[in-house]
């Protein structure tokens, strides 16, 4: 909770603070509040969508409650920002091995991402194994090598250049020889266009179902909390070329457009199951709407 609390203290300083000096200067819940708290969401990155949902709800929230007094205001909104958020956080982790696919473009996060993934797997007592499939560039097989040693687990690779999908194909033989509770495969962040992009994952999830059709499976897109709103927009992109089941929001530590989170779910309902909040091994923590909520405001 302390990690998550440091790692949004940007976020937290601009937006919740913002909020708070805003709800101070009010001596009554009106219409001008609700326009000024839209702004303040809007300039936070939770988009103009979000916003308005927000507002909305909160709207309701007040005349139900029949509140007028705006120090109640925080505590509404922190309820309705987390049901908003809330549901289906938790990876699917029920067969053995689960396959976990992650996918998004070079430079987000990805590779550190899986590293410290199975990092957190392992401490949970889970038996991982990486899979290689960023093919593209000889670095990214040897920096998912470093990680793999250092969190403890497995990799399969083969030769730069070679077919992502048969990497994957050795992958989940090798974890199923092997008994791993888990498979995590990195694929290429470089994809010409969205035309090629579904291909090369059309064909990768054609090989998971083939190899381990009743395993639970995850595709899950890393973004890059930094970018704000060109983060959705990314997610969009990615969601219409591949089944994502999960969203991985990284670097949340060296930005105050946090505020992002709050709008992945809404708008694309795609649940948040980890973010990023550090460069360290143990700076990736699974997503829990509550508690994210609870570390943002408090
Ligand atoms: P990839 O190209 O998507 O595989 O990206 P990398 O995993 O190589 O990461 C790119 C850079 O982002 C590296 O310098 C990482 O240390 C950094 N990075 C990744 N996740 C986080 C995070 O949560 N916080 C911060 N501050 N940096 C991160």
């Amino acid at each position: 909770f302390q990690k998550i609390k440091e790692g949004l203290t940007k976020t937290r300083n601009s937006m919740v603070k913002s909020f708070e000096g805003m709800l101070n200067s009010f001596t009554k819940i009106d219409e001008e509040l609700f326009e000024e708290l839209e702004e303040i969401l809007i300039m936070s990155d939770v988009g103009v969508h979000t916003a308005g949902k927000i507002c909305e709800r909160l709207r309701v929230r007040v005349k139900e409650t029949g509140t007028t007094d705006p120090s109640e205001v925080k505590g509404l909104l922190k309820e309705i920002i987390t049901e908003m958020m809330e549901g289906g956080e938790e990876l699917d982790l029920s067969t053995k091995p689960s396959i976990i696919l992650v996918i998004g473009v070079n430079g987000v996060g990805k590779t550190t991402t899986i590293g410290k993934m199975a990092a957190e797997l392992r401490r949970r007592g889970k038996k991982v194994l990486l899979g290689a499939a960023d093919t593209f560039r000889a670095a990214a097989i040897d920096q998912l090598g470093i990680w793999a040693e250092r969190a403890g687990c497995e990799m399969v690779h083969h030769a730069e250049g070679s077919d992502p999908a048969a990497v994957v194909f050795d992958s989940i033989t090798a974890g199923k020889a092997r008994g791993a509770d888990v498979v995590i495969c990195d694929t290429a962040g470089r994809l010409h266009n969205k035309k090629h992009l579904m291909d090369e994952l059309a064909k990768i999830s054609r090989v998971i179902e083939r190899e381990a059709p009743g395993s639970a499976k995850e595709v899950l897109l890393v973004l890059d909390a930094t970018t704000g709103q060109n983060a959705l927009n990314q997610a969009k992109q990615f969601k219409e070329a591949a089944g994502l089941t999960g969203i991985v929001l990284t670097k949340l530590d060296g930005t105050a457009r946090g505020g992002v989170v709050i709008a992945v779910k809404e708008e694309l309902g795609v649940p948040i199951k980890y973010i990023g909040v550090g460069e360290k091994i143990d700076d990736l923590q699974p997503f829990v709407a509550r508690d994210f909520v609870e570390a943002l405001f408090d």
